[in-house]
């Protein structure tokens, strides 16, 4: 499938206008295959290799689907580790740049507890963490699952690889039943496929071939 304009896509207008000043003329390979699923509302199993585009793919998704009035935690990205975390929070608040007020929280081990109680308590729309501390935060009380209506796992196979399964397992075991997910890697192990199964509803499935 060829790349489109991102304003071909059903993208709130100020979304595709902060795309034109970020300079993303057109979608990748893998966002042109994924974001009329994840757009859609579909569950969404993306594989492509690393530096394809895979963190506008789920972004914009959640970003389009977010409720800025409601000052809740709506989106929950999980991510391997504290820097790809920390990668993922910079690129989701450069495509929410005309997006007022949005507030996007990190919650990542190898940090200090304390003050993410703190910023919990002041609110936040959109998590994006590793999932040691966030689950932690669930069983504790200070992120409240109730509204999270959008869950990525990204980079799943290397969650798994980590021994993050049974974390996955619990923070699921948080989430609203109704919600997407989409399941976002670079190589899709049988590990994943059982886990697909018992996370995803109906997903989608869209491949990018690394020759591409
Ligand atoms: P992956 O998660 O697949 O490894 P990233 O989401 O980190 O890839 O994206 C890799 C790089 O490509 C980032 O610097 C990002 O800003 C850039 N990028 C993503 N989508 C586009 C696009 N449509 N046009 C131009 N640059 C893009
Ligand atoms: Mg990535």
């Amino acid at each position: 499938m060829s790349d489109k304009a991102f304003s071909s896509l059903p993208l709130r207008p100020e979304l595709i206008e902060n795309l034109r000043s970020l300079d993303y003329t057109s979608t990748t390979p893998i966002q042109a295959q994924s974001l009329p699923l994840v757009l859609a509302g579909r569950d969404v199993i993306a594989q492509a290799k690393t530096g394809s585009g895979k963190t506008a793919a789920f972004g914009l998704g959640l970003l389009n689907r977010l409720d800025v009035k409601l000052f809740r935690v709506q989106s929950l990205v999980l991510c391997p580790t504290r820097e790809l975390a920390d990668q993922v929070a910079v690129e989701i608040r450069r495509l929410a740049r005309a997006i007022h007020n949005i507030k996007v929280l990190t919650l990542c081990g190898g940090t200090a507890f304390g003050p993410q109680l703190g910023s919990l308590e002041h609110g936040a729309h959109i998590i994006v963490g590793t999932p040691g501390r966030v689950e932690e935060h669930l069983r504790k009380g200070s992120l409240k699952a109730k509204h999270i209506s959008s869950f990525v796992l990204d980079e799943a196979d290397r969650m798994l690889d980590m021994g993050f399964e049974e974390t996955l397992n619990k923070i699921v075991d948080w989430l609203p039943a109704k919600r997407q997910t989409l399941l976002f890697s670079a190589t899709y192990p049988d590990a994943i496929e059982s886990m697909a199964k018992r996370v995803l509803r109906d997903p989608a499935m869209v491949k990018v071939d690394s020759s591409h």
